[in-house]
């Protein structure tokens, strides 16, 4: 297995619901909660779910945008704390818990490498970490020219020592003057981008150039990470072949590791390693990409995959269509979240939360019938012609 990067554990976001005249908080929108995740260095890790489902607060999370209400955040932790701190999370929600109570807490978030708990650390993985929106007018500052917006974080950042590359050593220069410009050049020009366009306004660029110069302001100061948020839902689908195929390549030549947020599963394919499902705040799958193309077992997965469009008309599938809403995440139902919607519910899954486990090598599921529902499903058509719509 490969280096990890970043591990989060036992992260949830709870926001606060204010209301009243003394403005009291009524309750709380559960964005995302009770999240472990690993990402290895060098990775795609693709995030899909519906809106609303809490890729886009996870992926502010995991870049310290935003501070999670519990659990702790670990950049390149040790084998050894990675072990310690897996084996005592499950000891801690072993019986069940959904919160952990405050002594617990405190031994979570004081362990080393916990990026919360020393400024250094934090200020220096900020440094290395960047991310990518889904709308680049929003994203770039309308009064700079967009050599000013591209050299802002080499100025404040600066960029690693030597050739650039992010080798992981710590070392970094900021760039100043000739040297900065010679360097905002040559990143423009990578991104297929030409001189005239560093002394222009972001208005007076294209969709497709917009999200282009986004990307080599993330990139500027070679990352080790970036999150990737709807990078390509706002554009056109020859421009998002052209970004999706930009951002492979930027990413063999520096070797960053990305967390792509989408909610469009043939994007997920074409660009990921790997793929997590997330429904109302929690992961319900995740397992290498061809896996969980082939083998989808959660039936939240299985209706997401069969909704993929197929461009051969004469090709007939079985549509598995959700019922009802996506529940409010200020209220999600009890149990599991998704038996509001889902075909296999039985009574068991009102009332109890279904823990993820690993049902094939790699392939977690967060379903009490994931084994019955991968036997039946295999060996029926239904599910096959599903697979076969992602191929
Ligand atoms: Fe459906 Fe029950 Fe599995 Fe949830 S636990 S996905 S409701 S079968």
């Amino acid at each position: 297995m490969s280096e990890i990067l970043l591990k989060a554990i036992g992260v949830r976001k709870y926001f606060p619901i204010k209301g009243g005249i003394s403005g009291r908080t009524l309750g709380y929108v559960h964005a995302v909660d009770d999240v472990n995740l690993t990402i290895y260095k060098g990775e795609t890790v693709g995030v899909v779910g519906e809106s609303g489902c809490g890729k886009t607060t996870l992926g502010r999370v995991i870049l310290d945008l935003i501070e999670p209400t519990t659990g702790a955040l670990f950049y390149k932790p040790d084998e050894a704390s990675v072990n310690q701190l897996e084996g005592l999370y499950t000891e801690l929600t072993a019986n069940g818990a959904r919160e952990l109570k405050k002594e617990e807490k405190k031994i979570l978030g004081t362990t080393k490498d916990n990026i919360y708990k020393s400024r250094s650390k934090r200020k220096d993985f900020r440094s290395r970490v960047q991310i990518v929106f889904q709308d680049p007018v929003s994203s770039l500052d309308p009064r700079m020219l967009i050599k000013d917006v591209i050299a802002e974080p080499i100025r404040i950042n600066g960029v690693p020592k030597e050739d650039g590359t992010n080798d992981g050593t710590g070392a970094r220069v900021r760039l100043r003057g000739e040297v900065a410009n010679k360097y905002v050049l040559d990143i423009v020009t990578e991104m297929g981008l030409n001189e005239d366009h560093l002394y222009r306004f972001p208005h007076e660029f294209s969709g497709g150039q917009r999200q282009r110069i986004a990307i080599a302001r993330a990139i500027a100061v070679k990352p080790e990470f970036i999150v990737l948020d709807e990078p390509t839902s706002a554009l056109d689908v020859s421009v998002q072949a052209q970004i999706l195929s930009l951002l492979k390549n930027l990413q063999k030549k520096y070797n960053v590791t990305y967390m792509f947020i989408t909610h469009n599963l043939a994007v997920i394919r074409a660009v990921s390693n790997r793929v997590i499902v997330m429904y109302l705040g929690k992961i319900v799958e995740e397992a290498l990409t061809d896996e969980l193309f082939e083998f989808p077992i959660h039936p939240y997965t299985q209706a997401l995959i069969s909704a993929i469009p197929i461009p051969d008309p004469t090709f007939k599938r079985q549509r598995l269509v959700l019922s009802g809403d996506v529940p409010s995440p200020a209220n999600p139902p009890s149990g599991c979240r998704f038996h509001t919607r889902c075909r296999f519910a039985k009574e068991i899954c009102s009332t109890e939360e279904p823990k993820l486990k690993e049902i094939r090598a790699g392939h977690i599921v967060a379903c009490h019938f994931a084994e019955e529902i991968l036997k039946t499903e295999t060996s029926s058509s239904g599910i096959k012609k599903t697979r076969e719509t992602a191929k």
